[in-house]
């Protein structure tokens, strides 16, 4: 299995989550490798403690307990929020203080989906968005990000579906991410299937050629658009000076013919800002010969820098999605789930901001 690994993560500093049998084995009991697959069964059942590791002996799960200071988790849930329509969001507690959010939504027909967090805060900058307001604070490993999928399935129920759609660019943390979804899809662990698990990005060119030439998981793309004019998107996206949309384009579009697999667009929709039908006939282009699918995410309020933004009206969204549908495109909306308990698309900031 580790030869799937293509990016080395450090297992030193690893909590037990983020690491495979073999890895497991390595740093407790190089003699005995079988070991390592016994406490990976534990971890699996999501055990809270070592002395429950029955099979594995007394001696080894002293020396784990000591290094793991006698719990297998690093990562702790300090508050859970649960909205009327479902949305179930977690405060969890990391190791050295930090705090980040995770969140469990249900669709109409039951399909569980974990939204998690890949970086304590996030360096991106994005103006509509709470969490930039953190700025970045650090990485998560990929233990941390592993264990919010069993603190939410304890709580919420068991995930089908993983969206790294949390707090912090995931491209920007791209060697522990694909560490965690090696780990979620590990044929001898959570065995969720690759068209299960989305990586959203707000476009970092060299993650996205990564993970066209190099993942060897089939996992789905999402690039988060939200303008498809050039100056615009610098204004709203800081990132897109460093990467602008001629660049993230051919990005793309390579990914779509190197892959054969189709992405998912996300078009945050900003009330007066990028609602016109201008602004459609641009993400019209932009999408044209990409093998796409825009998902329109009306703009949940929450962020207060300096750029005052208005939510789309109903008849705004509507009139939106349906230029788009007689541009041709395939769109799916996105309800707004989690709300009520400031878990939607980006809500989630953590403590330091929402305190
Ligand atoms: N950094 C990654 C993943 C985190 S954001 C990315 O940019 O894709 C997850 C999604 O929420 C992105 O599509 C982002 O554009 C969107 N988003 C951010 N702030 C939002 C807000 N206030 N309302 C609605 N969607 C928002």
């Amino acid at each position: 299995m580790l030869q799937h690994s293509f990016i080395k993560s450090n297992p030193e500093k690893q909590g037990l989550y983020g690491l495979f049998p073999e890895e497991i084995a390595q740093l407790f009991s190089p003699s005995t490798p079988f070991r390592g697959r016994q406490v990976f069964d534990w971890l699996l059942k999501g055990v809270d403690s070592f002395e429950e590791m029955l099979n594995v002996p007394k001696q080894l799960r002293l020396k784990m307990s000591e290094a793991f200071e006698g719990n297998p988790f690093t990562t702790s849930v300090t508050e859970q929020q649960q909205d009327d329509d479902g949305t179930v969001k977690l405060l969890i507690r990391l190791q050295d203080g930090l705090y980040i959010e995770s969140v469990l939504l249900t669709d109409e027909e039951g399909r569980k989906t974990a939204c998690i967090s890949s970086q304590v805060g996030c360096a991106m900058g994005c103006t509509f968005c709470k969490t930039a307001e953190m700025g970045f604070q650090r990485n998560l490993t990929a233990s941390e990000i592993v264990e919010q999928f069993y603190h939410l399935s304890r709580i919420a129920g068991n995930p089908s579906h993983i969206v790294y759609m949390g707090m912090g660019e995931p491209l920007a943390n791209i060697g522990e991410v694909i560490k965690s979804v090696e780990l979620f899809h590990y044929p001898k662990g959570l065995q969720i299937s690759a068209r299960k698990i989305t990586i959203s990005t707000c476009g970092l060119v060299h993650g996205i050629k990564t993970l066209t030439e190099e993942l060897s998981i089939p996992v789905k793309l999402a690039v988060s658009l939200t303008s498809a004019d050039n100056e615009q998107r610098s204004v709203l996206m800081p990132i897109n000076r460093r990467h602008p949309l001629p660049i993230l384009h051919r990005a793309l579009k390579s990914y779509c013919i190197t892959t054969g697999k189709r992405i998912t667009l996300e078009y945050v929709l900003l009330g007066d800002e990028n609602d016109s039908e201008i602004a459609c006939r641009e993400l019209a282009a932009f999408a044209k010969d990409l093998n796409a699918v825009i998902n329109i995410i009306p703009w949940n309020p929450g962020a207060e820098n300096e750029m005052h933004f208005n939510e789309p009206s109903q008849q705004s969204i509507s009139r939106f999605c349906s230029l788009l549908e007689k541009e041709g495109l395939r769109i799916t909306r996105r309800y707004r789930r989690g709300r009520g308990i400031n878990g939607a698309c980006g809500q989630l900031a953590g403590k330091s901001v929402s305190d």
